[in-house]
């Protein structure tokens, strides 16, 4: 008899498990609380523009790659070219451009010319970043259904990546920043993370990735590709139900028996996958029943394992952006704007000129995005509680950066809009994103990263999947958890695997 499946959530890890349910003969329902699917990978239009919600770099777009192979397998690189950006970003200091360029040796050379005093520190920087470009996200089978043959060859693959991982993760950005003497390169690096326990990782494997050409951007950006990953779904046979928020499960001893929607509907299923943020599952659909000591020890230490969200404000502008990098970080001066209870002091902008559908001809649509960690997430969550006080600080937040627009770019005076800015609540309304939190948790010196199967200790047939069951969270761990859940349960149900 064909098996049910229901999937809590229909975000990138949502949509994957979906279709490789789909595709290894189990009939399957995707429920999702928003109108539309894609969760955090998203976009959406304000007036003529239309403003790119997530991508700002996709690991597995090279072809030839697994992560490209899987990222094919679901169709989300269906029929699109990628772009290619010049630079990973370019970062402002008193006149000086730093580039983190995608070619690496023009990289090295651009900070040799910067700094030649710092030959040694450049030197090695370039050296770790040219081992990790050939780093691979494995994505075969997890490593709990690995037998010993298999993970001694994953272990070996890792034979490389192990020490840097090793060293790198015990050094904070900061140590990291200080081996360089000009403030320049200093500032730059510096400017990857606020000042605290975090570990040069954070900046070490996303310039592997990028300089080994491993990530870029899918023309038409987030929204369209969980769109195709929804029409492969679809084409799969796969059944969609939106505006469908899951409320409450009924379980009978060690099983999930059904589960209710907020639109009145109830859904019945063999098996359950919540693909949808960890705290949702733990606390409000399970509530606090089955606490999993591995995710609440982190949730309770902040400190040591910080959530991270954002600002995400998208401005029109009357006019082009030529001559200006696509991501753009630059200082600002008195900037009412909180970031790790200390204010603001760079921006960083990106914009879309390569995109000719995101604006009208002639404009352009920018962003910025402001990380904001532990006590703002905190702020906001007290904050929206009072509509009008929220909506007033969203708006307050969109003319400061208007402001800092105008003081960084006189000739953009008079010519930009405010779209629309969302907040760290806003991810939570949308997505139910805890706290806003969209990457799991931050990789810190003291902490220990997570990896976890998803398994819910006493109950049988529902899982966790998604961006929480493995470091560093993002589209490809979505997209691979969602595979492993169904690899899992093709264990279970002695089914081949297929993909
Ligand atoms: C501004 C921004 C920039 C980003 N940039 C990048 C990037 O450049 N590269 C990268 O790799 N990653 C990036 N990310 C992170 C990436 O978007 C996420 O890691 C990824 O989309 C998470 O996918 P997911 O399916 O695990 O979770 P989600 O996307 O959170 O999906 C969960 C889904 O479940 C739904 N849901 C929740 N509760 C319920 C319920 N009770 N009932 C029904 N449905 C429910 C939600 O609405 C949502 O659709 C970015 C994120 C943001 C916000």
């Amino acid at each position: 008899m064909i098996k049910r499946v229901v999937i809590i959530g229909g975000g990138i890890a949502g949509l994957s498990a979906g279709i490789f349910a789909q595709k290894n003969g189990f009939e399957s329902i995707i429920l999702e609380k928003h109108q539309i699917l894609g969760g955090e990978c998203t976009g959406w239009d304000r007036k003529s523009y239309h403003i790119d919600g997530c991508i700002h770099w996709l690991v597995g777009t090279k072809e030839g790659t697994p992560l490209r192979h899987l990222w094919d397998l679901v169709g989300a690189l269906d029929g699109v070219e990628i772009y290619q950006p010049e630079s990973f970003l370019a970062f402002e200091y008193q006149g000086i451009i730093v580039n983190f360029y995608r070619d690496l040796e023009g990289l090295k050379n651009s900070w040799l010319e910067i700094s030649p005093e710092d030959k040694q520190a450049i030197e090695n920087f370039y050296n770790v970043i040219k081992k990790l470009q050939s780093f691979q996200i494995p994505v075969g089978k997890p490593i709990d259904m690995m037998n010993l043959k298999e993970k001694i060859k994953y272990l070996f693959s890792m034979k490389d990546i192990g020490p840097i991982m090793q060293k790198y993760s015990k050094l904070s950005l900061q140590e990291l920043a200080s081996k360089f003497k000009h403030p320049a390169l200093r500032a730059a690096i510096n400017s990857f993370m606020p000042e605290g326990d975090f570990s040069a990782i954070s900046i070490l494997f996303p310039l592997g990735t990028f300089t080994g050409n491993q990530s870029s951007i899918p023309y038409g950006g987030s929204r369209a590709l969980a769109l195709r990953m929804v029409d492969k779904y679809l084409s799969l046979g796969g059944k969609v139900e939106s505006s469908c928020e899951v409320r409450s499960l009924t379980i009978e001893g060690k099983d999930v028996k059904n589960l209710k929607c907020s639109n009145g509907k109830s859904f019945s299923g063999d098996y359950f996958i919540a693909a949808c943020d960890a705290k949702v599952l733990y606390k409000r659909l399970l509530n606090g029943k089955y606490d999993d000591p591995n995710f609440q020890k982190r949730f309770n230490n902040p400190q040591v394992y910080p959530l991270a969200s954002n600002i995400y404000v998208g401005i029109g502008y009357k006019g082009t952006m030529s001559n200006i990098p696509r991501t753009l970080r630059f200082p600002v001066d008195s900037l009412n704007i909180k970031q790790n209870d200390k204010a603001v002091t760079h921006l960083q902008m990106t914009h879309y000129a390569y995109e000719k559908e995101f604006a009208p001809e002639g404009h352009s649509i920018i962003t910025l995005a402001i990380n904001q960690f532990e006590p703002e997430l905190l702020a906001w969550e007290e904050l929206v509680k009072d509509e009008d006080q929220y909506k007033q600080e969203k708006k307050r937040i969109g003319r400061e950066i208007i402001r800092a627009l105008e003081i960084r770019f006189p000739y953009m005076k008079d010519k930009l809009t405010l779209l629309d800015v969302a907040s760290p609540q806003t991810y939570h309304r949308y997505c139910n994103a805890y706290r806003g939190a969209f990457m799991g948790f931050w990789p810190t010196l003291s902490g220990k990263g997570l990896t976890h199967t998803g398994r819910i200790k006493g109950l049988n047939n529902i899982v966790l999947s998604g961006q929480w069951l493995q470091p560093p969270g993002g589209l490809p761990v979505a997209l691979i958890t969602g595979k492993d859940t169904i690899m899992r349960l093709c264990k279970t149900e002695k089914i081949k695997f297929s993909c």
